[in-house]
């Protein structure tokens, strides 16, 4: 079957599922192979529960008109994407990064959708799947939509880029994630330039941080570029604090002299910038602007501030990488409080300078002189020296219950599969 007749049929009930577990009478099942799992083994389930067909690439044992067989499920469910994305004569913004680009999403999201309709990824469905996902959830209605775009290798972006087909890019910043995939941060660099290089030949607009000199490198020979920053740019603000949220000084661009925001780490204000200036750009009026950003909360164990007795904790369980640890280990530095504890999970994915990352970070807590340091799993287990060590969030979670802290504040941060949001039972008493 050609795109376009399937495409006819997606028209028709405009609803894609992936697992038969979430299934909606009315679905189109697209039969996904991943590690773990064949979809085509759930294709006779899917229709059994309600599904209008079901997309498969292995034959089934049954011959069902509602089956539709094609080469390759993923590349049908991307070409499909590709397909819906250009019924759209709006405003396409696509977010990709190394660190940030959730909360960026999500804050520009907050922004446009208080004066546009607007579609967004959810959650962080930002990978081969997640994206085409995420279009194929866009209804005629839209006005704009904001689609965020992860990657651990080269080409990727450039892949996801056919699908989105950006008018609008930003790269919340380039730093030392996926170093494995990507080989090294020169490599994370090109495989984040692939989006300013779609929107360079394309003649797109790029929002970007000034602050960043490798951004002005990278987006050089694109036309169109709407700069934030400390100093520089339609919008400009300053930290004015982040005990514990962060607020910022508005110094030039919005009538607003300042913002609170609900969230922790003063790493938070390009994110918070950026949405300004997108929304300055789209028009959006500043009170509603100002609202949106003031009223947003993350969830998901990102940078959350929970209190607990008298302890303070700031649970940043959600992922860690060399960068992001280096920007909240600073941030809690400066907090101003009179106990402070570090809990840091390993950080998964960094190849051959794993070891030396991990040693990196050992080091930056000695400088840092922090002295109550809890490390957990990861390359901590060869580089922790003489700081408490643990091979799982649970186990540092018990020690950490034994020692009954009070009036402490905690930074709690480690790579997704370290789950160190376990350690936080210790608190429970
Ligand atoms: P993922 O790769 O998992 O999708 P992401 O890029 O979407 O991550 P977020 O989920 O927004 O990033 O934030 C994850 C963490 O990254 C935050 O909790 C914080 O520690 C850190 N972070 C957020 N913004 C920045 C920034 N601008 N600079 C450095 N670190 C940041
Ligand atoms: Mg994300």
């Amino acid at each position: 079957m050609s795109i376009p007749e399937l495409y006819t049929i997606y028209r028709q009930y405009s609803s894609v599922q992936t697992d038969t577990r979430k299934l909606n009478k009315g679905d189109i099942f697209f039969a996904l192979k991943g590690d773990n799992f064949n979809g085509n083994a759930f294709a006779l389930k899917a229709l059994e529960l309600g599904a209008a067909y079901a997309v498969i690439d292995e034959d089934v044992d049954a011959t069902d008109e509602r089956l539709i067989r094609v080469d390759d499920v993923l590349d049908t469910l991307q070409q499909l994407a590709k397909f819906h994305r250009g019924q759209f004569n709006i405003p396409f913004i696509a977010i990709t990064g190394s660190n940030g680009k959730t909360t960026t999403k999500e804050l520009v999201h907050a922004v446009l959708s208080s004066y546009y309709k607007t579609y967004t990824t959810i959650g962080n469905l930002n990978n081969h799947i997640g994206v085409p996902l995420t279009i194929l959830k866009i209804k005629p209605d839209a006005q704009m939509a904001v689609i965020e775009m992860g990657a651990n290798h080269q080409k990727e972006i450039e892949s996801y880029c056919k699908i989105v087909q950006p008018t609008h890019g930003i790269i919340s910043n380039v730093g030392k994630a996926h170093l494995e995939g990507f080989g090294g941060i020169e490599g994370v660099r090109k495989g984040k330039g692939e989006l300013y290089d779609f929107i360079r030949a394309h003649n797109g607009v790029v929002f970007a941080f000034d602050d960043y000199d490798y951004l002005h490198e990278m987006s050089k020979g694109i036309n169109n570029i709407t700069w934030y920053g400390t100093k520089n740019g339609i919008v400009c603000g300053q930290v004015k604090t982040s005990e514990p949220f962060l607020e910022a000084a508005i110094t030039k661009g919005a009538s607003f002299a300042s913002i609170k925001t609900n969230l922790v780490g003063d790493y938070n204000l390009p994110n918070v910038l950026c949405a300004i200036a997108v929304g300055k750009y789209f028009n959006v009026p500043e009170e509603k602007i100002q609202t949106a950003i003031e009223s947003y909360a993350p969830s998901n164990s990102r940078s959350q501030l929970i209190e607990k007795d008298s302890n303070k904790i700031i649970l940043d369980a959600y992922n860690a990488n060399p960068s992001s640890m280096k920007a909240a280990i600073e941030n809690f530095k400066n907090m101003h409080a009179d106990n402070k504890v570090l809990v840091l999970g390993g950080m998964m994915e960094l190849g051959e300078t794993s070891v030396h990352e991990h040693e990196n970070l050992v080091n930056l807590i000695q400088k840092n002189h922090f002295e109550n340091v809890i490390l957990v799993g990861g390359n901590f287990k060869t580089t922790h020296q003489s700081f408490p060590y643990f091979n799982t969030a649970e186990e540092a979670g018990t020690y950490i219950q034994q020692q009954q802290f009070l009036n402490t504040s905690f930074l709690i941060k480690g790579s997704r599969s370290m789950q160190m949001e376990k350690v936080l039972t210790a608190f429970d008493r």
